[in-house]
Parts: structure tokens; C-alpha cells; sequence
């Protein structure tokens, strides 16, 4: 019974199972997404459409608000500002279908050290992150700015256990991405991956209309096109939803044209792009294809 040959098919079969599990868990292998903003709004206009696609596949996605935003606005101001942006990202994140967390630390405020890197360290961690998105540290505002530098500060540190000893430290570094922004010096933003937002943007607008004291108030203020915010709620939100849109510039529609081909690239009305980061792990566009799933036909 135990033949040589019995042996060597009971072997064969037990490795190709073996194989296909892994092959299987590999392709189910969920992905766990981290955003971090400055402003608990900014994950929400930069991220938000790409956010709730990762969230409709089943992926776990988390919003970072570096600061309390306790600074954003012209008639209101501290604790009761920060109180009232932190129940409008909740909000917000309930209608995005991700978890929202804001830190303590104040808006307009922020600077690069280390007590606030060694907070994002800790929150990449504890959120097992496999991609971790961030302003690009070259924004107008400085908080974006030092949103971005901290950001890439913890980039590395996150594998290094003897930093930040009671949070385990990451065996693998994650893909680290920017958001888009205009910012031409020193260098401008490079899509490298550009995602079709059009089927969410409806929900995306109805998210963002949770930031009543950002859309509707202070941006329009600091803006000076407060003239232009309807006053009744269901205008307002319309007029959201073509003020939000995001011009697609011809670097993004040729990303868009390179991930989902011509003719689909070509009509996207919608979209969100992001550049990969130099520091952390470098995916080829398998892996950026096995991070961002929705790219996969
Ligand atoms: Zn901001």
C-alpha cells in the first residue's frame, strides 16, 4: 500500500493544495489602508473617492487627522471648534464607510517633531498598515507640509523596534503614496497610479457635506466666495458637488489611460491620483495593481 509511488502522489497532491492555498490567501489577503491629513477634512477631499472604493471591496481604511482643526474658522475657535469638527469627521467617516481618529495637537500649530512622529510611528502600527497615503511635504500650509514631513520621518522608523518599544514594530515596510496637489517647486506631482472615482463621487460629496464648518463656513470665508454657498441644505450640497470636482490635468488622464486603458481612461469624469513615495517598500505595477485592487479588472 505504502508504495514508493503512493508516497510520491500523496506528496505531489498535499504540495500543489498547499500551493493553491497560498496562491488564494495570497489574492484574499486583505490590505489595511491608513490616510493621514493635517485637518480633519483632508483625507476626505484628497482620498476620500479612493477610500470608499477600498471600503466597498471589504478593506479596512483608517483617516488620521494630525491636528484638531481648532484653528479653522472665523467665528468659532478651540475647544469648542475642536469639538465640533471631531463630531463631523465622525461623521464623515461613517458615511465613507472608514474610521476616523484626530489627534490632540493644535491646528496651524504643527511642526515636525518628535513627540507628534513618534504618534504617527505608533499609528501605523497599530493599524498593521500595508499602504499609508500623505500630503506631499512641498503644500502651501504648513501643517500639510509637516503632515507630510512626519509622515516620511516615520516611514522607516516603523521597522525599527527600538523605537516606539510597546508598539510591535512592522516586519515588512508599507508602500507610503502622496495626494495630489499643484505644487510645481521643487518638483511637481507625479501620478504614478490614478483611480476612477466617478461611481462613488455622489457618496464622496455626501461625506464631505458633513464638514459643515469647513465646505459651507470657513473655506468659503478664507476663500472669499461665501456669496456662492447657497443657504437651503439640498443646494448647497449640489453646489458642492460641482464646486469638489477636481480638474483632471493631462499627466493624470494619461495614468488613467495607462491603468485602465483607453477607451475607459479616456472618458473618466472623476478620478483621484496619487505618486508612490521614494522611502518605503517600491511596488512594481503588480503589486501597485494588488494594493489598489480596484485597478484590476
Ligand atoms: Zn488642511
Amino acid at each position: 500500500m505504502h508504495s514508493k509511488k503512493f508516497l510520491t502522489i500523496t506528496f505531489l497532491t498535499f504540495f500543489f493544495s498547499l500551493s493553491y492555498f497560498g496562491a488564494f490567501t495570497q489574492v484574499k489577503q486583505p490590505l489595511r489602508i491608513i490616510m493621514f491629513g493635517a485637518h480633519p477634512d483632508d483625507c476626505d477631499m484628497d482620498g476620500g473617492g479612493t477610500a470608499i472604493l477600498f471600503s466597498k471591496m471589504g478593506y479596512a481604511v483608517k483617516f488620521v487627522s494630525v491636528t484638531n482643526g481648532d484653528a479653522g474658522h472665523q467665528k468659532q475657535k478651540g475647544v469648542v471648534l475642536a469639538k465640533r469638527r471631531l463630531a463631523e469627521a465622525k461623521e464623515a467617516g461613517r458615511r465613507f464607510g472608514v474610521t476616523y481618529d484626530v489627534l490632540d495637537n493644535h491646528d496651524g500649530l504643527l511642526m515636525p517633531e518628535l513627540a507628534v512622529r513618534l504618534q504617527v510611528i505608533r499609528k501605523i502600527r497599530e493599524w498593521k498598515a500595508d499602504l499609508v497615503f500623505a500630503p506631499r511635504p512641498n503644500d502651501y500650509h504648513p501643517d500639510h507640509r509637516y503632515t507630510g514631513v512626519l509622515v516620511q520621518d516615520a516611514s522607516f522608523m516603523v521597522t525599527v523596534p527600538n523605537i516606539v518599544p510597546e508598539a510591535p514594530a512592522l516586519k515588512g515596510n508599507p508602500v507610503f503614496v502622496y495626494f495630489q496637489d499643484k505644487f510645481q517647486k521643487p518638483n511637481p506631482f507625479r501620478p504614478d497610479i490614478a483611480i476612477d472615482i466617478s461611481q462613488v463621487y455622489d457618496q464622496k460629496v455626501d461625506a464631505l457635506d458633513a464638514h459643515v464648518s469647513q465646505v459651507y463656513e470657513w473655506l468659503p470665508w478664507i476663500g472669499h466666495y461665501s456669496e456662492k454657498v447657497p443657504s437651503d441644505t439640498a443646494a448647497r450640497k449640489s453646489w458642492l458637488h460641482s464646486f469638489s470636482r477636481v480638474e483632471i490635468t493631462p499627466e493624470v488622464r494619461a495614468s488613467l489611460v495607462k491603468w485602465y486603458g483607453k477607451e475607459h481612461g479616456e472618458k473618466v469624469t472623476y478620478a483621484e491620483a496619487f505618486e508612490i513615495c521614494e522611502y518605503g517598500s517600491q511596488p512594481d505595477d503588480e503589486e501597485r495593481k494588488r494594493l489598489f485592487p480596484m485597478l484590476r479588472p
